[in-house]
């Protein structure tokens, strides 16, 4: 079997080598950028599998390697590692795209089962997933054939994730789901306190998107005590 590779974007050596000897344990390839500019030099040259992003780098911000590599249109999944979580909403948001964070201090086990989660949903069920269907509701259009969601004829650019979620909504439409079953159905771990926003901030999102008036949403309806549900 191929290896994974990873790319450690991180200036703190020991940092780095902790989470380096951690991956190479559990069998993956191993890519260590120093500094944003690293960072996006080694995207462009290896194509890694998936890449663990440091905020604060010496000279580009986490943010704008973030920013860069989505707009270079790379979508391998990114794992965020953040300080404070207050910048959630911008780390999985609409601007730039990360596919996940950790928060930090983290353990390594948790980081690493991150990945794994990461790994498996990129590369996994949606590799697979070959149905000949354009599912219709209201104007809104979810192309299962080209992974493409349409509103009224225009092409929405969701991330992978909005898009997993979306899916996984639309094919049960008018079924309460709850956002444990969201958090190990789309990012394949258990819940806990702080990942129940995970899944709110990326419902708004997509909310934002798919919505004729997302202040008032028609599609992604919210149930109270439970969850969210994909009404038809
Ligand atoms: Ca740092």
């Amino acid at each position: 079997m191929k290896r994974e590779r990873i790319l450690i974007v991180e200036d703190e050596q020991a940092v780095a080598r902790g989470l380096e000897y951690a991956l190479k344990a559990e069998g993956f390839e191993v890519y260590w950028a120093r500094t944003g500019m690293q960072a996006l030099d080694l995207m462009r040259r290896e194509q890694p599998d998936l890449i663990t992003l440091d905020l604060r780098l010496p000279d580009v911000s986490g943010y704008d390697v973030c920013r860069a590599l989505r707009g270079e249109a790379h979508r391998q999944p990114i794992l965020m590692l953040t300080a404070k979580d207050e910048e959630l909403d911008k780390v999985l948001g609409l601007e730039l795209g990360a596919d996940d964070y950790v928060v930090k201090p983290y353990s390594l086990r948790e980081v690493i089962s991150r990945i794994r989660a990461l790994l498996r949903r990129a590369y996994g069920e949606l590799a697979v997933q070959a149905e000949d269907e354009i599912q219709r509701f209201n104007g809104l259009e979810i192309d299962l054939t080209r992974l493409e969601v349409r509103r009224d004829g225009v092409v929405i650019d969701l991330t992978p994730t909005e898009y997993r979620l979306l899916r996984y909504l639309s094919a049960r439409v008018n079924v309460p789901v709850s956002r444990s079953g969201l958090l190990e159905a789309i990012w394949g771990y258990e819940s806990d306190v702080n990942s129940d926003r995970t899944v709110d901030v990326h419902i708004r999102h997509l909310r934002q998107k798919i919505e004729r008036d997302p202040a008032n949403p028609r599609q992604i309806v919210t149930v109270r005590g439970v969850g969210y549900k994909f009404q038809g």
